[in-house]
């Protein structure tokens, strides 16, 4: 019997996780609009210093997340970040947090995980799905350059409304996805000279502007450059998300000489910023994915469950499990 042929969109955690579960029931092609893999799981890459600009640790609390996960604990490539959390009021006041649970890493960037993921996979960069044309057995996906296909089955692991967009939903599963609420948010990536560091390694931060301060290099197998990440307010980003981002940059970064004013931040290297346009969930679906049994499209991320790394995998998992069960049904 023949395979099903499916085709999952984006390649971040969501995505890998379910094209790993599916590889031997499925012939299944990962398409991925970016250069890179691991989505918001991100590393940006300079001449000398390195930043994960986007998720900052995950936690490990499912049995199934740390099985899938133990190749990569015992290859090194996902590590323990024991570095302590601190908690920085609005006005500049530091405590130590209680870790609610151990903190984890990919080394040497939060993408080699997705990279280690996608080693047995067939994944596709640079290939950004604008449409999908056909029905149910034969999908077809446009590219600016292709139409890719046939498919017997979709699934776009994007951002709920990028999916949104993209696939022919029922009303009901339009309306459901409708109301996901994923907020965005800016983030600065400062490479400080040796002299200068920050007085800690990491820091929730109460404040309206700033969420997050981080040095990359207290990660395990990090860069030693003094590579700094600091995440705006989601609510603030939101309100700033179309402003030119000289004037956020200039915000953002005078709220940090603020916060923490004993570095020597007029010694910055360079100061970058990268806008999440959907960065965080807000507001779930509440259920671990989104699956048309007559279409043969389905949906999942972390959206679906959360906020978290953690959610996007149990997401792919619960609809890789689904859909396997499917598979071998029909076989039987
Ligand atoms: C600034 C920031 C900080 C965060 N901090 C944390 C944290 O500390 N801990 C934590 O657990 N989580 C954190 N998160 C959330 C975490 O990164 C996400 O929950 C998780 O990475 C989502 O994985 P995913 O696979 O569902 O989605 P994504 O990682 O977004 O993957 C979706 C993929 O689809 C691709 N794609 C989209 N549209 C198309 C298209 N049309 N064609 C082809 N490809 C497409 C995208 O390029 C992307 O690679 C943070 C996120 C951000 C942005």
């Amino acid at each position: 019997m023949t395979l099903a042929k499916i085709a999952v969109i984006g390649a971040g955690m969501a995505g890998l996780s379910l094209a790993n579960a599916l590889q031997p029931y499925a012939q299944v092609s990962v398409f991925e609009k970016s250069r890179g893999l691991g989505g918001r799981m991100a590393t940006r890459r300079r001449p000398e210093c390195t930043f994960d600009h986007g998720a900052q640790y995950f936690t490990i609390r499912d049995a199934g997340f740390h099985a899938a996960l133990e190749g990569a604990i015992e290859a090194g490539t996902v590590q323990a970040w024991n570095a302590p959390l601190m908690k920085t009021g609005a006005y500049g006041t530091s405590e130590r947090l209680q870790d609610r649970a151990p903190r984890f890493v990919a080394a040497p960037g939060m993408t080699s995980l997705a990279k280690l993921m996608a080693r047995k996979l067939d994944v596709q960069c640079d290939q950004r799905i604008e449409a999908l044309e056909g029905q149910k057995g034969a999908w077809f996906l446009i590219t600016p350059q292709a139409r890719l296909g046939p498919f017997d089955w979709v699934i776009s692991t994007a951002p709920a409304p990028q999916t949104l967009a993209l696939l022919p939903l029922s009303e009901p599963d339009a309306e459901a996805l409708s109301g996901v609420r994923i907020n965005g948010c800016f983030t600065l990536m400062i490479h400080l000279p040796d002299a200068a560091d920050l007085p800690f390694s990491a820091s929730q931060i109460d404040h309206p502007v700033l969420s997050w301060i981080s040095a990359n290099q207290s990660k395990p197998e990090r860069d030693p450059a003094h590579c700094i990440v600091v995440h705006a307010n989601n609510r603030w980003s939101d309100a700033h998300l179309e402003d030119e981002p000289e004037a956020v940059r200039a915000l953002m970064l005078d709220t940090v000489r603020d916060l923490v004013p004993s570095v020597a931040w007029e010694t910055a290297l360079s100061v970058d910023l990268h806008r999440w346009r959907y960065a965080n969930v807000e507001t779930p679906l509440g259920r671990p994915f989104l699956m048309d049994r007559d279409l043969q499209i389905a949906a999942c991320g972390d959206w679906c469950l959360g906020n978290r790394v953690e959610a996007a995998f149990l997401s792919g998992k619960a609809l890789a499990e689904t859909l396997m069960a499917r598979f071998k049904e029909e076989r039987s």
